[in-house]
């Protein structure tokens, strides 16, 4: 049977553009169609924004690459209206053990508390992940929005201008060139954008292989994730286990940094590691085996004029802690709905400066996780290994030894709590949702907050009166009327021991400012501060 990653789905198609005698300007290209680059494009046509996405390829991801997708990237993903399917195709799951040698030292919970539409975790191959994603484009363009993805079409030279970018583009056609007012480079780790740029990472390169084996076998461990640390089937090294859609389970070796690439690639050798953990009678097939090193770097800056970088060509951490595709998808959230004000002139150019000083200190954020995680898994020194065993034995009996157990943090939205476009706090409210906070979900009498917030601003008025024609700039703001009551988890999230509140929340779902009363003045200001409109 042929795997989805080896259909194209958006095979090469000529267009009106490589027939023109001069190059077309187009208001935003995307260059690339991995999940960050699909993820911008869905976010700007589903708000009307025509964009075009150039690849290389003609098809998704080949072998799962990311599996794990964390809560706050599936409600992202629900606004651009596909993290339902994803969430019904995925392994749900919350729960991870960790194991020392053959002990089960500990386990946790990621999400102990009820009241949120989606789970922790999913564990999607990346495959399919992609393939919902064209899916979901498809849909846009059916329903005639202005969405144009090129497979094969290769971007082979930049020109950065004061108002537009120049692309040249290869194509099983031939050469043609673009124009773009803005570009979004999401062309991935080794990014080509970034090199035509002459731009370049700052961060770590961490010496150590992992080896990883999507093998589909009909076993019967529960969906939970289990890591190893020095366990007897990879002794003085790790391993992790994580189940995928379809009986393909995620087996993760890590072997070292000397070893014989093709050697340790051979089946035998593969098949060899598997039997050692899941025993001489196991029986399964091998889906996809990789090899993989990585680094935690980032991009000094996100935005170099016209040009804004996202996903993986901006940033890389080690998959410990699922801190990768889940993060680009917090780029674009980030990034469109100021892109979409900047293109319509509603806010000056200087708002995607914001993009890059929010997401860098997002990116930060996750670079030191990864980093401490994979110090922790893999210690350098003889001195840090044995700090490190002396902390695994411990969390095996006291409580206050796990926290400093690190088999990967997992991912967790970020705060933008020093962001310039923060309005008023009140410390009456819930510390949990101050501004720069994603909102949180919580059930609402009518079905989901969360699923009533983004793409536009919104005033959450919850046993208060506030007006319905708010508007400054040309960007309006809708009000949503709530009572008190809504839930139980509504009201403890969002009023604490308050009797009445007023968010003021971003096209993206984050809080720009909040207030014990409602003041007309005061909330059309914080909006002027939230889309740098207002010097600060
Ligand atoms: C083993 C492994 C496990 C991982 N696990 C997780 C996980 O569990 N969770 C998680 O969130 N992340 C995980 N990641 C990271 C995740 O795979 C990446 O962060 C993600 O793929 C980044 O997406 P992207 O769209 O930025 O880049 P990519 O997926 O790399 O896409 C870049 C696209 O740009 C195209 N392109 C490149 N050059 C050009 C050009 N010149 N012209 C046109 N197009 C071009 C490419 O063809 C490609 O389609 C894992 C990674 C690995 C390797």
């Amino acid at each position: 049977m042929t795997k989805i990653f080896e259909t194209p789905l958006y095979p090469y198609e000529r267009n009106a553009d490589q027939d023109q005698t001069s190059p077309v300007r187009h208001p935003v290209v995307v260059i690339g169609a991995g999940p960050v680059g699909l993820a911008a494009a869905i976010d700007l046509a589903q708000q009307d924004m025509p964009v075009v996405v150039l690849d290389d390829n003609d098809r998704v991801s080949f072998g799962s690459r990311a599996i794990c997708f964390a809560k706050r990237p599936l409600e992202i993903l629900d606004r651009l209206g596909c993290g339902e399917p994803m969430v019904e195709k995925g392994v749900v799951w919350d729960t991870g053990k960790v194991f020392f040698g053959d002990r089960q030292i500990y386990e946790f919970n990621l999400l102990p508390e009820e009241g949120h539409k989606n789970p922790a975790f999913i564990n999607l191959q990346q495959y399919h992940l992609e393939a919902f994603l064209v899916d979901r484009i498809r849909q846009l363009q059916a329903e005639g929005k202005p969405l144009d993805l090129r497979g094969k079409n290769k971007v082979d030279a930049i020109g950065q201008h004061d108002d537009h970018v120049t692309l040249e583009i290869d194509t099983p056609d031939g050469p043609y060139n673009l124009e773009a007012e803005w570009l979004i480079a999401c062309d991935g780790a080794n990014s080509p954008t970034r090199r035509m740029l002459g731009l370049d990472f700052v961060g770590q390169v961490f010496e150590d292989n992992f080896l990883i084996a999507d093998t589909v076998m009909a076993a019967d461990f529960p969906t939970e994730r289990w890591f190893w640390f020095d366990p007897p089937f990879n002794r003085g090294q790790s391993a992790l286990l994580h189940k995928q859609p379809d009986n393909v389970w995620r087996i993760d070796f890590q072997i070292g940094w000397d070893i014989d690439r093709d050697k340790e690639l051979e089946e035998d050798n593969i098949k060899r590691r598997l039997h050692a953990m899941l025993g001489e009678d196991a029986r399964f097939e091998l889906e996809w085996t990789s090899i993989y090193t990585f680094q935690c770097r980032r991009m000094e800056s996100f935005r170099h004029g016209r040009v804004l970088f996202a996903g993986d060509a901006a940033h890389q951490v080690s998959p410990f802690g699922a801190r990768g595709a889940n993060s680009g998808f917090q780029d674009t959230d980030n990034l469109v709905w100021k892109l979409k004000l900047v293109l319509e002139g509603k806010a000056p150019d200087s708002l995607l400066d914001t993009y890059n000083s929010e997401r860098v200190a997002g990116a930060e954020e996750n670079i030191l996780n990864s980093t401490r995680s994979t110090e922790f898994i893999t210690p350098k020194s003889e001195t840090s290994r044995i700090f490190r065993d002396a902390v695994l034995d411990l969390a095996e009996h006291y409580d206050f030894a796990r926290p400093m157990v690190n088999s990967g943090r997992l991912s967790v939205p970020c705060i933008y709590s020093d962001s310039t476009l923060n309005g008023p706090d009140t410390s009456e409210l819930p510390a949990d949702l101050c501004p720069g906070t994603p909102a949180v979900d919580a059930p609402i009498r009518d079905g989901w907050l969360l699923d009533r917030l983004g793409d536009r601003f919104q005033l959450l008025a919850i046993g208060v009166n506030a007006d319905t024609d708010l508007e400054s700039n040309g960007i309006s703001i809708e009000t949503l009327l709530l009572s008190p009551d809504e839930s139980p988890e509504f009201s403890s999230r969002y009023l604490g021991k308050a009797d009445q509140a007023v968010y003021l929340i971003r096209p993206d779902q984050h809080i720009s400012a909040r207030w014990t009363d409602y003041d007309r003045a005061a909330v059309l200001n914080a909006l002027q501060t939230a889309t740098g409109n207002k010097e600060v």
